[in-house]
């Protein structure tokens, strides 16, 4: 059977090109403008979101109609930001790998102009350019854009939003008016509609998915907390994903360096990107991220437009935008190339009718998720610990001459005793740092009822049940029914009455009715379990909160686990920060600094 790209009219060099950069079946939108575009008669308009595949759209019909015997510009790519413009060029010659004589060039601000007007001197086809450092080299008399048969308006809403309708206008006015202009935008404000009756006549236009409607692969969840808790309530939603690779959006240059400083010094892998960098630390911090050597980039709109990187998982709106077409730009940063994503946005409850807002404009609902407790927290960081070690990759030579040694340092040891001892290492600080958590979610009545009726929550509880902590769990040779039969013994309350019962490796939830919260604590009191004082909390609570204080619980915290075979207090804590720092998807530092931190923030609770 034929490539797909042979079938819309692409040749065979192009489609070994972009076979070898992973191309193997057209995107919709390539699926449907390809052949519109290869005619080379039409204006056009797509609408349509970034990372669907915009730039292979309009860049393969280029390298089929252009002349590349001829040595001038004949098709100019406007684009609203540098980023953007160094991508597309570079897409442009990755899909001409192997097409001789072709010369693209990328013209943006803030690099040297002598370099670019020495490749345009020395002859090119493409252009692809911001409007400004455009219009600057027109100015110089340096280009001839008489022979320009394309040109191409890419992310034109935001190239207007950036303030660029006059550039434009003056740049198309050196262009050939028999010319064919082709527009690619997100969203379709009437700003747009304007300029393409005002540069097309009768163009063909393509929508892919609703008119201002965000990509179908992004889920849009918000989160409802108070003002003061939402630092604190970010942090818990970053630890609860510990593969997190997202982009935070701030309203202000001055939030996001805020933000960005406060994570770093709580340990977190990451960094700003705002107006008042250079465009050297720009770069710096761009080049960063692609690598993935940074798992958090805080931005605000306008630097983080035309931010083309794939992978994204998480788009974070930290503050929600002024204006509702950003918050299309924001989230359609991830989710790309078909992939899926998540937008959340931590808002509070004031901030509601915006959420209602946006579903109207994007036409997609809003999920509200609870921010997680701090047990939820530790769970998932433990598993994603447990997973890393499964998949570590092991370099046998090195490892090989102290393999002894290990060896006969474990020698005593069972392996699941050693398979317990590694998961307390990180383990035990986890759950020190988050063992009297608070509940960050701002408790507010809404007029909407949650999909699928109000009598339960996100994670399936029924709403008139409480879910509890133990301290008790499956090392303590616990089942469910051993410990269903354990807290009716100890509490007095009926077996039919408890719920749902979760029991992990040293601890465990159980649920029970609203009502018997009191006596299954009161219950507990005093209880021990072969010597050990038995916890009991409300999951996700702070037991100081809820008990009043109860320090002969605290005091035990870690000595009862110890001996029960866990070692507190790990090592590596001191280091955990620069392991991070290489490479994505690492661990909180759960360490001395965290809790000092959590120590102040707790008082104000
Ligand atoms: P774009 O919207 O042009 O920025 O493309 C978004 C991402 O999708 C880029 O990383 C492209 O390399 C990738 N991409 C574009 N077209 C295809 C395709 N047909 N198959 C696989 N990946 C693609």
């Amino acid at each position: 059977m034929n490539n797909p790209f042979i079938e819309l009219g692409i040749r065979h060099e192009i489609v070994n090109a972009i076979s070898d950069l992973g191309f193997e079946n057209p995107t919709p939108i390539q699926e449907q403008s390809i052949p519109v575009l290869l005619s080379g008669s039409n204006d056009f308009v797509g609408l349509a979101q970034t990372g669907t595949g915009k730039t292979a759209a309009f860049g393969l019909p280029l390298l089929e109609l252009l002349d590349f015997e001829a040595n001038h510009p004949q098709a100019l790519v406007l684009c609203p930001t540098r980023e953007l413009c160094l991508q597309i060029t570079n897409d442009l010659k990755n899909y001409a790998k192997n097409t001789r004589n072709v010369h693209v060039v990328a013209v943006y601000g803030g690099a040297s102009i002598s370099d670019q007007l020495h490749q345009i001197r020395r002859g090119v086809q493409i252009v692809v350019a911001t409007p400004g450092r455009m219009l600057d080299i027109i100015g110089r008399g340096a280009i001839d854009f008489s022979g320009v048969r394309y040109v191409v308006l890419d992310e034109a809403d935001e190239m207007l939003n950036m303030g660029f309708q006059e550039d434009i206008d003056n740049i198309l006015s050196e262009t050939p008016s028999d010319k064919k202009t082709w527009l690619f935008s997100a969203t379709m404000p009437s700003e747009v509609r304007r300029i393409a009756k005002k540069y097309m006549d009768d163009p063909y236009e393509l929508t892919m998915g609703t008119k201002n409607t965000g990509n179908e692969n992004i889920d849009h969840e918000y989160y409802v907390v108070r003002a003061r808790d939402k630092y604190a309530a970010f942090k818990r939603i970053v630890d609860f994903n510990p593969e997190i690779f997202g982009i935070v959006f701030c309203r202000t240059k001055i939030e996001t360096q805020e933000i960005a400083e406060a994570l770093i010094k709580d340990g977190y892998n990451a960094d700003s990107l705002h107006g008042d960098l250079s465009q050297q630390q720009r770069d710096k911090v761009m080049k960063r991220y692609r690598e993935r050597s940074l798992q958090l980039l805080i931005a605000t709109d306008v630097a983080a437009r035309g931010i083309d990187v794939n992978d994204v998982t998480h788009v974070i709106n930290y503050s929600l935008p002024d204006e509702i077409e950003n918050y299309t730009h924001r989230s359609g940063r991830t989710a790309r190339a078909g992939k899926t994503g998540v937008s959340i946005s931590i808002i509070n409850a004031k901030e509601l009718g915006k959420i209602r807002q946006i579903e109207k404009t994007i036409g997609k609902r809003f999920v509200k998720v609870e921010i997680p407790g701090g047990f939820d927290v530790v769970e998932k960081q433990l598993f994603a610990l447990i997973h890393k070690v499964h998949n570590v990759e092991v370099n046998e030579q090195q490892i090989e001459q102290y393999l002894p040694r290990i060896m006969d340092e474990f020698k005593e040891l069972s392996k699941e005793e050693i398979i317990k001892r590694f998961a307390s290492l990180e383990f035990n600080s986890f759950l020190d740092y988050y063992k009297n958590a608070p509940d960050l979610n701002a408790h507010v009545e809404e007029n909407r009822r949650p999909e699928g009726g109000d009598r339960f929550n996100r994670t399936g509880m029924r709403s008139d049940f409480t879910r509890l902590f133990i301290n008790l769990g499956s090392v303590d040779g616990f089942t469910r029914g051993d410990l269903l039969g354990y807290i009716c013994n100890t509490t007095k309350i009926s077996g039919k009455t408890v719920g749902k019962i979760d029991v992990k490796g040293v601890y465990s939830f159980f649920e029970v009715p609203n009502d018997d919260v009191a006596k299954v604590q009161n219950g507990f009191r005093g209880a021990d379990f072969h010597g050990r004082d038995v916890r009991i909390e409300i999951s996700g609570e702070s037991s100081n909160e809820k008990r009043g204080g109860a320090s002969n619980y605290k005091k035990r915290e870690g000595g009862d686990r110890r001996e029960g075979g866990f070692r507190g207090g790990s090592g590596y804590n001191g280091d955990r920060r620069e392991r991070q720092g290489s490479h994505s998807g690492g661990f909180r530092d759960f360490s001395g600094k965290r809790r000092e931190d959590r120590g102040e923030r707790r008082k104000r609770f």
